[in-house]
C-alpha cells in the first residue's frame, strides 16, 4: 500500500455550444486527473477543477508527489494534514506565488480522491460501502436553462423539458442572474409551464447578485414553486463582481434566506469545512452543495457531511455526479446529484474520460458497487487532447 507513483494530467476540451451562466458563457470543459498507484500495483483515481489546472497539476507534480511518495496509501487523513502543513500552513517560505489556497486545496482534492480509490480498491469495496452506506440509485436534477447565445426562452423552456423527458428526470435547474427581477420570473415561469405543477425546479444564480437584488428577483420567483435558489451571493472573500465590495457574504445569504419563502442552496465554492460552517451557521442555508473535486476530497466532505447532519441541512454535492453519487448513497440528507445531458453540456466528454460513468435511468443516477469509485480513466483520450505533465500511458 506503499505510494509508488502520482501521475497528473488536465485535459480543455472546446463545447458543441456555448452555454451561459449569469457571468458568461462557458465554451469549453476543462478537467485535472491524477492517478495513484502503489508498489503492489493498486490503482486509484482524481479528479479536480474550481482552479488554474496548469497550476493545479504543477501543486500535485512538484508539491504533493515529493511528500506522499513512499507513505501508506491508506493514511487519508494523515496525508491530508501533512500536505496542508507543508503548503497552507503558516511556515511555507518555499510555496510559490502562483500556488494559491483554491490551487492547492483542488490539488489536494484530486490526490486525496485518487488515494480514497486506491484505499476501496485494497479492502474490494465500493466507495459507499467503505463510508458506510449500502450503494443504490440517487434522485438525480437535470442541470438545464442554460443562457444560449441566440435562444429564445421559448426554446430554453422546450429544451429544457426535452433533457427532463430524455432520462426520466423529476426535477431540473434553470439558470437565472441576468437582467431583471422580471426577467428571472419569466424564465422560470417559461420553464414551469413546459414542465408542468409535478417537477422540482431549482434555479441558479451563480453568484450574481448582491443582496437586496436577491431578494428581488427571488420574491418575483416565489409563485413558480421553486424548490431552491442556488448562490445568490458571491462566495466569502470575493468581491461582488460589479460593485469590487467584500461584505460577510454567508452572513448576507442568511438575509436572503429571511426574506424570501424559497429554500436557499450554496456551498459549491465554499472549500473548507470551515468555510461550509459558516455558510450553514450564518448563511441558513437549506441544502450545502460541498464539492469534493474543489475543496480537499473526501476526508473534507465527511467532514461537512457531520456538520450538516448535526445542524439539519441536507447536501446536494454540486457537479462531477460519477464521484459525489458514490459518497451521497452514503449519507441519508444527501438528497440530490447534479445531472447533464451529456450530448451537449459541458461534461460532455466526461463520459469518454471516464469509462464507468454512471448511468441515468428514471431520474435516478446508478450508484456502482464495483471497488472503489468504479472509473477508469481514458488513457488514449488524454494522450490525444490531453496535456501530460507526469503520466505513464
Ligand atoms: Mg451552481
Amino acid at each position: 500500500m506503499k505510494i509508488a507513483d502520482i501521475e497528473v494530467a488536465w485535459i480543455q476540451l472546446p463545447l458543441p455550444v456555448g452555454r451561459g451562466l449569469s457571468g458568461g458563457p462557458i465554451t469549453s470543459s476543462t478537467d485535472l486527473v491524477c492517478r495513484i498507484t502503489t508498489a503492489g500495483g493498486l490503482r486509484g483515481i482524481g479528479e479536480a477543477r474550481g482552479a488554474s489546472l496548469p497550476v493545479m497539476a504543477e501543486i500535485v507534480d512538484k508539491g504533493l508527489r515529493p511528500l506522499l511518495i513512499g507513505e501508506h496509501a491508506a493514511a487519508t487523513q494523515y496525508l491530508w494534514t501533512q500536505v496542508e502543513d507543508a503548503l497552507l500552513g503558516d511556515d511555507h517560505p518555499t510555496r510559490p506565488k502562483t500556488w494559491e489556497r483554491r490551487a492547492v486545496l483542488g490539488a489536494m482534492a484530486a490526490v486525496d480522491l485518487a488515494l480514497w480509490d486506491v484505499k476501496a480498491k485494497a479492502a474490494g469495496l465500493s466507495i459507499c460501502r467503505l463510508l458506510g452506506g449500502k450503494p443504490h440509485a440517487i434522485p438525480a436534477y437535470s442541470s438545464s436553462g442554460f443562457f444560449v447565445e441566440g435562444q429564445s426562452l421559448e426554446a430554453m423552456a422546450e429544451e429544457t423539458l426535452e433533457e427532463l423527458n430524455a432520462r426520466g428526470f423529476r426535477a431540473t435547474k434553470t439558470r437565472v442572474g441576468r437582467g431583471e427581477p422580471e426577467i428571472s420570473a419569466a424564465r422560470v415561469r417559461g420553464v414551469r409551464e413546459a414542465v408542468g405543477p409535478d417537477v422540482q425546479i431549482m434555479v441558479d444564480a451563480n453568484q450574481a447578485w448582491d443582496t437586496g437584488e436577491a431578494i428581488a428577483h427571488a420574491r418575483a420567483m416565489e409563485p413558480y414553486d421553486i424548490a431552491w435558489l442556488e448562490e445568490p451571493l458571491p462566495s466569502p472573500g470575493r468581491p461582488h463582481r460589479r460593485t469590487r465590495e467584500v461584505k460577510d457574504w454567508d452572513a448576507e445569504t442568511g438575509r436572503v434566506a429571511a426574506h424570501t419563502t424559497i429554500p436557499i442552496a450554496s456551498g459549491e465554492n465554499h472549500v473548507t469545512l470551515e468555510e461550509c460552517r459558516d455558510l450553514i451557521d450564518k448563511g441558513h442555508v437549506r441544502y450545502v452543495q460541498f464539492d469534493c473535486t474543489k475543496n480537499g476530497g473526501v476526508t473534507e466532505f465527511v467532514k461537512v457531511a457531520a456538520y450538516a447532519e448535526a445542524k439539519g441541512v441536507l447536501l446536494a454535492p454540486h457537479h462531477v455526479p460519477h464521484f459525489h453519487v458514490q459518497i451521497a448513497a452514503a449519507f441519508p440528507h444527501a438528497c440530490w446529484v447534479e445531472a447533464f445531458d451529456n450530448a451537449k453540456q459541458h461534461v460532455a466528454w466526461a463520459q469518454d474520460l471516464f469509462p464507468g460513468y454512471p448511468e441515468v435511468r428514471d431520474g435516478h443516477m446508478e450508484c456502482h458497487d464495483k471497488p472503489g469509485w468504479g472509473l477508469d480513466v481514458n488513457d488514449r483520450l488524454l494522450k490525444e487532447k490531453g496535456t501530460l505533465v507526469h503520466w505513464r500511458a
